[in-house]
């Protein structure tokens, strides 16, 4: 169940994706694949300018299924993203210009432009985690 650099996200972040993909299993829709979590400045194009991926509260996907990864002729995104929708993800099919259908996020701490007057830089923020109890 654990993805590519899924234990970079938020504690509680970690947990929604985990969640959203064993739901989506459970619903028997094809499995998920994170591919996108936090991207670090350094990672990213100099000139980029912050996004939530730079704050450890969203991810990516694909359908983890070899040459169907972004197949959404069944409206499998869309079936995932009412999921996350449900769980309390924020998703990015319902605001197509920051990521589209592949892209969910966490916005319980704010979005990441709040995030950012707070904090100012993400390295303040992940400094504020800690690992949360498991959810009863
Ligand atoms: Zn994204």
């Amino acid at each position: 169940m654990i993805q590519k650099n899924i234990f970079k996200l938020h504690p509680r972040v970690q947990v929604l994706a985990n969640l959203l993909m064993i739901e989506a299993r459970y619903e028997g829709l094809d499995p998920i694949k994170i591919t996108n979590t936090v991207i670090t400045q350094k990672e990213q194009k100099e000139e980029y300018p912050y996004n939530s991926h730079n704050w450890g509260v969203a991810f990516d996907i694909i359908r983890d299924i070899p040459y169907k990864e972004y197949n959404n002729r069944d409206n499998w995104f869309d079936k995932v993203g009412r999921i996350g929708k449900k769980l309390g993800l924020s998703w990015g099919g319902d605001y197509p210009y920051q990521g589209g259908k592949t892209h969910f996020e966490y916005k319980g701490f704010g979005t990441w432009e709040e995030l950012m007057k707070i904090y100012k830089v993400p390295e303040a923020f992940f400094a504020t985690w800690r690992v949360e109890q498991p959810l009863t």
